[in-house]
């Protein structure tokens, strides 16, 4: 299965293996409301509904952004897009008119699939908003069932599956999110990498807790139609609920990252002794650092193996750890890539450095971008040996292991010396009084940029104080000009809504 051309021709043959199986639960408020479609269902679904989508004018090679929860009606609509042959672009539904607009006038989309009203947000309102200034697309309000038609009138299914067909955002951390480009085939290879982390069989029950419409959704959905398991899908991912989820439909592995993991692990600490997800055998994420601290806890206390990795929107899958790697390297390493991905950490001259040097990591290989909708920005992104800089610094050991060491833009530059944020937020979360934490450079007319601590505390706790906090960080080993000259202690770090990244701008707005 894994080598099949396009994600169509994937889902015909898994569900003309295992057409009765369950591939999509989802979990509703009320139990009684929780829905299962079959692989088989799937595939008829989305074949019906692309022959609506037919014969309202949707045309092979045109462009569809959708804007949907993750509900299993959007991911037949992805399918029915993927059978169609268009360009789709995927928004997550916190996106607002600047983002949703910037997305359309930039892919010139034809149709704008959005849910009406949604968690008191009208969807329909935007549109009519920003409609104009992006060129018109024509709405396609999906708040029920998806239009259906007999599939008899639709053209023959697409073939080339390295055709540019999907348009992912990147979440916009260090600057305005940009379109990436992937192919069907690229997706397919990423999820072929993500099975090789998870090693599911059919009698696994998955579940993502990041919405579908971000590049992890159709990864995700690759490796349910290579292994033939089924995931369970929440429109709206919170706790305690979620867990309620997990338990009725015996989720056993489940994907989401480093913020989902400390949620699950708080809520195991309001019941110590009883197992949180009875069936849960594997946590299975990443996109976010992991504290080693965190992981050790997780593992203990949830009772269930973590394998934490490194990917982007330009490559969801970079490298992911291995259930059977030590502990150790499980809880320090981003883990290794697979076959199908290199790496290479090079210098400022662009060689390629040792391993155990630190330096900027790029990759190459078929799970990665095409580039970006901006064809400027493709051109700076790629070095001449067709290697993607990442825009991240790392190190690969000598036994291929990654080790993520901060973002090139992360780098502290004070008084001319490089200080990474990284280095300084681990040994902050291992401070008892910290729930989280985040370091970041702030414009300084002595030192050039200053070190600016940011922790996350719960309102009660007694809120810790900069003396107290260089003390700690000094005695953990800290090299003294590295030590943060600015606290700030805050009940809630500013998140992103996908994989609940810190966003890392607007400590900067705030505090600077
Ligand atoms: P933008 O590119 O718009 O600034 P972004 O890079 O945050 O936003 P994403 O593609 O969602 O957008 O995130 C990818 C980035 O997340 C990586 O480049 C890396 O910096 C970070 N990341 C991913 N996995 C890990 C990890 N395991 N540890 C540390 N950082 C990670
Ligand atoms: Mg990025």
């Amino acid at each position: 299965l894994a080598r099949s051309r396009t994600l169509w021709e994937l889902l015909r043959r898994r569900a003309a293996l295992t057409p009765g199986a369950p591939a999509l639960i989802q979990a509703a408020d009320d139990p009684a409301d929780d829905t299962t479609l079959t692989f088989g269902a799937l595939l008829t679904r989305a074949e019906r509904t692309a022959a609506a989508l037919y014969a309202d004018g949707v045309r092979p090679g045109d462009t569809v952004a959708w804007q949907l929860p993750t509900r299993s009606e959007t991911v037949v609509l992805s399918l029915a897009l993927a059978r169609l042959g268009v360009r789709q672009t995927p928004l997550i539904p916190h996106l607002r008119d600047r983002e949703v607009g910037d997305a359309l006038r930039a892919t010139g989309a034809q149709l704008y699939a959005h849910p009406g009203s949604w968690r008191g947000f009208d969807y329909a309102a935007l549109h009519a908003r920003v409609r104009d200034a992006a060129g018109g697309p024509r709405a396609l309000p999906v708040d029920g069932a998806l239009p259906q038609k007999d599939p008899a009138q639709l053209p023959p299914e697409p073939r080339d599956g390295t055709e540019v067909r999907w348009i992912h955002w990147t979440s916009g951390t260090t600057s305005r999110p940009r379109g990436v480009l992937h192919t069907d085939r690229g997706l397919i290879a990423g999820g072929a990498c993500l099975a090789h982390a998870l090693r599911p069989t059919p009698h696994d029950v998955g579940s993502i807790a990041f919405p579908y419409a971000h590049i992890g959704g159709p990864d995700y959905l690759v490796m349910l139609l290579l292994y033939g398991f089924p995931a369970v899908l929440f429109e709206r991912f919170a706790l305690p609920d979620a867990l309620d989820g997990y338990r009725r439909h015996g989720v056993t592995t489940a994907g989401g990252s480093t913020a989902f993991y400390a949620m699950f692990l708080a809520e195991q600490r309001k019941q110590p002794g009883r197992k949180l997800i009875p069936t849960l055998r594997l946590l299975a994420g990443g996109g976010a650092p992991l504290p080693p601290e965190l992981y050790h806890e997780v593992v203990a206390e949830l009772g269930c193996g973590l394998v934490h990795g490194y990917g982007m929107t330009e490559a969801p899958m970079i490298t992911m750890g291995d259930p059977d790697d030590t502990p150790q390297l499980l809880a320090t390493t981003e883990g290794r890539p697979p076959d199908a991905m290199e790496i290479r950490v090079t210098g400022p001259d662009g060689s390629v450095l040792p391993p155990g040097t630190e330096g900027d990591v790029r990759l190459r290989g078929e799970a990665v971008c095409q580039g970006y909708l901006d064809e400027e920005q493709t051109r700076a992104a790629f070095d001449e040996d067709g290697f993607l800089r990442t825009g991240d610094l790392g190190k690969l050991l000598e036994s291929g292991h990654l080790v993520l060491t901060g973002r090139s833009k992360d780098i502290i530059i004070r008084k001319g010396e490089n200080i990474s944020a990284k280095e300084i937020e681990q040994l902050l979360y291992e401070h008892p009084a910290v729930a989280d934490a985040a370091v970041v450079g702030l414009p300084d007319r002595e030192r050039g940029e200053r070190v600016c601590a940011v922790v996350e505390q719960p309102a009660a706790a007694e809120p810790l104080g900069l003396a107290e906090v260089t003390a700690y960080l000094r005695e953990a080993g800290l090299a003294p000009y590295k030590l943060p000259e600015q606290l700030e202690v805050v009940e809630a770090l500013p998140r992103n809504e996908t994989l609940r990244k810190v966003l890392k701008y607007r400590l900067r707005e705030r505090f600077g």
